[in-house]
């Protein structure tokens, strides 16, 4: 795999290597003995993950490859794989049959909310489990078999190598995923679902289990940083055309009911997953992946939100930082400065409740009943 030329900026020189390969490992440090969150275990096979892994991968759209931690050690993908199958039903239905279908608003619940539809009796949007089990129900395929290999090879087009599928992990969210089983039929009674029901949740359960590492998952984010072409191999994986689509839903979805803090902190698409990944792209510059299984109650792992806080504040990655603008992320991705202070602790009430009390007045007398 041969780096390609970097589109956006033909003839730049490569990211300084051992600045941006030492920000990592001081992120990394800096976060390694973070002990606050849980495994999931909702999914049995999960809780055998170990808490200790810690790993973060960037791939440029030049296809240069900074990493630090457990880079190679591999993980399901979970909900990490929700864009790239949005991806292919976007470009398998179209926008209008999707969009029928499947919201594109944040819903504020959890990731595996089966309390609402919104109006239309439509999942909100893709990154939520219901409106996951939608979209991968319009893959197209002549069997399931067919089906399973196009979501494959369109999971492999954007990793660069043919994906496994963690068997193991499959059996146990076959076996215990009924609230998820819950959601598909409820979307079948709306006929959102227009097909057998167990068919499209295995579909959706070996699509969560397949097997990544953070470089692979790097790599899938760069490939939509890079309009869609992975930047390793050169391939075409994503349709270009749906790039847009995808990220915009990544950044006011992606991170469940943290999305909105996510985009004030963070900035940037992303997208998390259960096991422990989050992915976020950098248009036109890089695609990152932070792995580490302990968990938060919203599902997102807690290293990778503080790595990623940190790391936007140092480098203004934000997309809507100017320095963002100015150039390219990599070449000040430790500079000293910080333009964007942290959120302040909003998890304490403001001033004393009581205040609010009204003292009573004259024309609170209790009313004469005769
Ligand atoms: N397979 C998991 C589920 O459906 C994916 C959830 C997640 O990663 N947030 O429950």
């Amino acid at each position: 795999m041969t780096p390609q030329p970097d589109p956006h900026n033909p003839g730049a020189p490569p990211p300084d290597r051992a600045r941006v390969l030492g920000a990592l490992e001081a992120l990394h440090a800096r976060y390694r003995a973070c002990d606050e969150g849980r495994i999931a275990d909702y999914i049995p096979e999960l809780a055998k993950a170990d808490p200790a892994c810690f790993a973060i991968s960037i791939v440029t759209v030049g296809g240069e490859v900074f990493e630090v931690g457990d880079h190679a050690r591999t993980f399901t993908i979970q909900s990490l794989s929700k864009p790239f199958t949005y991806a292919l039903a976007l470009a398998d239905r179209g926008r209008e049959h999707v969009m029928q279908r499947v919201g594109v608003e944040p819903s504020g619940d959890s990731f595996d909310s089966i309390i609402r539809l919104d109006a239309n009796n439509r999942p909100h949007n893709p990154m939520v489990n219901a409106g996951a089990i939608a979209v991968t129900s319009m893959i197209e395929g002549d069997s399931q078999a067919h089906r399973l290999e196009r979501m494959l090879e369109m999971l492999g087009r954007t990793m660069g190598r043919r994906p496994a599928i963690d068997e193991a992990v499959f059996e146990s969210e076959r076996s215990t995923g009924h609230r998820n089983r819950a959601m598909a039929h409820l979307m079948l009674n709306f006929a959102i679902l227009d097909r057998d029901v167990e068919e499209i949740l295995d579909l959706y359960f070996k699509q969560c289990s397949v097997v990544v590492s953070s470089s692979d998952m790097a790599t899938m984010a760069a490939t939509l940083a890079n309009g869609g072409v992975n930047p390793k191999t050169g391939e075409l994986a994503v349709r270009r055309e749906y790039i847009r689509d995808v990220l915009t839903v990544m950044h006011t979805c992606g991170m469940y009911n943290y999305a909105g803090e996510w985009a004030y902190t963070v900035g940037l698409p992303a997208k998390s997953g259960v096991s422990g990944g989050i992915i976020a792209v950098v248009p036109g510059q890089f695609g990152i992946c932070v792995y580490s299984p302990p968990v938060d109650e919203r599902g997102n792992s807690v290293r990778g939100i503080r790595v990623f806080e940190d790391l936007s504040r140092s480098s203004g990655m934000h997309v809507f930082e100017t320095w963002h603008q100015q150039g390219r992320v990599l070449d000040h991705i430790d500079r000293a400065e910080d333009p964007s202070p942290a959120l302040p602790d909003t998890t304490q009430p403001v001033g004393d409740a009581t205040v609010h009390k009204r003292e009573p007045g004259p024309d609170d007398e209790a009313p004469d009943l005769h």
